[in-house]
């Protein structure tokens, strides 16, 4: 059997001399041309069995020179080389019959395999052509469609990859277009609010008038489309004219469903052309139809996200507050314009850097170390500016990415705050100094002479009154106090020490009331991380309450223990003890229960005081009581670790008091 004989036409002499190489090397007998124009001559003088030809050439393409041949009568198989691929390319090389195309660079097995199998398909071809025509039509019919299959999955691989929606809306249009040969076509999504139909993509259709078209779902053609889910087919016969303002002759709507639910319409059509579609254009557009929902929906949801993110950015950028993110190894993440512009953060690269690096204030750094070995959020005060500027710090941890600073700026509360601590004082200064003269005179009083039992019991009664009241300023100014100490200066404070303290003080007032003191406070040292003079108040005050509200005679326990992470004190008495519905608010301001404010007094801030000194120690305190049978306090204390708190320099000074 002779040599097959193999045709290369190509500008390029060095693509292709190699080319010849690769086919000669693989047996085959080699013509060469390097114009369009004179492989065109060679084909039709030397009718070789197959044409390798390059698209992009000078003067005539390789696609044109296959259809000059085409129209003289030749068949020759003819594999295009391009330098890209597209599927427009794709599109025309499939209508105008090629038998495949390579893109650039090739691999000889690549080339070599495309070349047998056009010359197998070719001499199939030439077989078939003695096959009876019913067969052979079938057999066509096959090829088109495989062609076709293939050049849909193209499109639906690039249009599926599309992020971007309007992108996506014009490449369906155009394959939809393309593949069926249709003259234009558009592309419809449904508006949920109005379920109208609006148009979003046109091809070869009047943009201004297509572009503000709104067809209403419920009474229109397409709507149908939408309703029923089902395609649409108009032939010329059926003379319709759809509601989109021109006529057509024949057209096809196709429904794009996700997830069951219509979302839009795809359509193509004809208004000149007097082809009609059939059921293969409508199963080639149903296929666009199915790639172009998903990838709708992919870019609508890529949309969203993308949007949600600037959003999010814009407002942690936007925002007042101070915002800064380290990551586990401490690097900064995240420092947005507010923190950068307070902390003097002029480096521009920061990101990705060691946080010390970037920031140098202390009390931000520390911030971050504390509480990064502590392992909890806390609050924390940060001042700018020499003490001028006062922010409430915040940290986060943030699971899987490290710990976020929210700091705002709280100067003006601050300064409200210092305002309202030296009003209470004055008050407080104020109303003593004529208390004090009350008390004065009526002492006087009570020595001036012999007074009248009546009289006697006024001037005790006026003695206790003066109490009452400088006891509830006191109270009132002690509060304010702890309120506005944010930081207190927390120092290792031994716990043990501090609640025998509180107990010894408050030994005689249970004394005068027969009381009986149970104490099991364990020996040694339990280190708790705070104010001694604010833990050994918020001890005497809930000792003092327990023998307060105890009847004569009764047992007060007090308990103070450890375990690893937490020191407990408790305070237990055999008194009144509080109704349930008291309960939620004894640690409330002015509270006080309604058989205690008959029979006992008192101002009720005692607990309120507790409560802050508590709150500031990062701790926690709670009740147990049943009525006329005690009441149970216990407070619950984070251990102050020396090897983790960093502020500790040397050894921790236990403190006492
Ligand atoms: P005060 O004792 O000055 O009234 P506190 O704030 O110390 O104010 O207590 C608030 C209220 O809680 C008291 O008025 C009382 O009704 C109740 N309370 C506190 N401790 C006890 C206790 N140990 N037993 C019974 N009631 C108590």
């Amino acid at each position: 059997m002779s040599r097959e004989r193999i045709l290369v036409v190509d500008d390029s002499a060095d693509i292709r001399e190699l080319i010849r190489t690769m086919l000669i090397t693989a047996e085959y007998d080699v013509l060469t041309a390097a114009t369009g124009a004179d492989g065109l001559v060679l084909a039709q003088d030397l009718s070789p069995d197959l044409i390798v030809v390059d698209y992009r050439m000078p003067g005539m393409d390789g696609l044109t020179m296959h259809e000059a041949l085409s129209q003289a009568g030749y068949s020759i198989p003819t594999i295009l080389l391009t330098g890209e691929g597209s599927e427009k390319l794709a599109i025309r090389a499939m209508r105008t019959g090629i038998a495949d195309y390579l893109v650039k660079p090739i691999e000889i097995s690549e080339l070599l395999d495309a070349v047998q199998r056009a010359l197998s398909r070719y001499w199939s071809m030439q077989i078939k052509e003695r096959l009876p025509n019913h067969l052979l039509e079938a057999n066509l019919k096959l090829e088109k469609r495989f062609r076709e299959m293939a050049t849909l999955l193209k499109i639906g691989a690039s249009v599926t990859a599309m992020l971007d929606l309007q992108q996506v809306l014009n490449r369906v249009v155009e394959s939809a277009v393309d593949v069926t040969g249709a003259e234009s076509g558009s592309l419809m999504l449904i508006d949920r609010r109005t379920d109208e139909l609006y148009m979003r993509a046109v091809r070869n259709v009047d943009q201004r008038t297509a572009m503000t078209l709104r067809i209403k779902v419920e009474d229109s053609l397409i709507g149908q489309v939408m309703r029923t889910g089902e395609p649409l087919v108009f032939s010329e016969r059926e003379a319709i004219k759809i509601k989109t303002a021109y006529f057509i002759k024949s057209a096809v709507y196709i429904p794009l469903r996700i997830q069951g639910k219509a979302i839009g319409v795809l359509s193509v059509d004809n208004r000149v052309k007097s082809r009609e579609f059939d059921s293969h254009d409508v199963q080639m557009l149903s296929l666009i139809g199915n790639f172009a929902a998903v990838a709708i929906e992919n870019a609508r949801l890529y949309g969203d996200t993308t949007q949600e993110r600037d959003t999010l950015d814009a407002i942690i950028r936007d925002t007042d507050d101070y915002i800064i993110v380290v990551d586990s190894e401490d690097r900064v993440l995240f420092c947005n314009q507010t923190a950068r512009e307070a902390l003097n953060v002029t480096a521009t690269d920061f990101i990705g850097r060691p946080l010390t690096e970037v920031i140098s204030h202390p009390e931000v750094v520390d911030l971050f170390s504390k509480t990064a070995r502590i392992g909890r959020g806390r609050h924390s005060e940060v001042t700018l500016d020499g003490g001028e500027r006062t922010l409430n710090a915040q940290l986060t941890i943030i699971e899987g990415i490290g710990r976020a600073v929210v700091m705002q700026d709280i100067s003006h509360l601050k300064r409200l705050d210092r305002a309202k601590t030296e009003f209470v004082a004055t008050v407080a200064h104020d109303l003593r100094s004529p208390l004090t003269a009350v008390l004065g005179y009526t002492e006087l009083i009570q020595r001036s002479g012999p007074l009248t039992d009546q009289q006697n019991k006024f001037a005790e009664q006026i003695v206790s009154s003066v109490h009452s009241i400088t006891d509830l300023i006191t109270e009132l100014l002690e509060l304010s106090r702890i309120e506005s100490e944010f930081n207190v200066d927390l120092e290792p404070v031994n716990f043990c020490r501090t609640a025998e303290s509180a107990l010894l003080s408050l030994e005689h007032a249970a004394a005068v009331k027969h009381h009986q003191i149970k104490r099991e406070i364990v020996p040694g040292t339990l280190l708790v991380h705070g104010s001694g003079m604010r833990l050994r108040q918020m001890c005497a005050n809930l000792i003092g309450n327990a023998i307060k509200y105890t009847p004569n005679s009764g047992t007060i326990f007090v308990s103070v223990w450890g375990d690893e992470n937490f020191v407990f004190f408790r305070v237990k008495d055999t008194g009144i003890g509080i109704a349930v519905e008291d309960q939620p608010f004894v640690f409330d301001k002015f509270y006080r229960t309604e058989r205690a404010a008959a029979d006992y007094d008192g101002t009720g801030l005692g607990l309120s005081i507790v409560k802050s000194v508590v709150d500031q120690h990062d701790g926690r305190i709670w009740l147990e009581s049943k009525e006329d049978e005690g009441t149970t306090f216990t407070v619950m204390l984070p251990c102050f670790r020396p090897n983790v708190q960093s502020e500790v320099s040397g050894e921790p000074t236990a403190q006492q008091e």
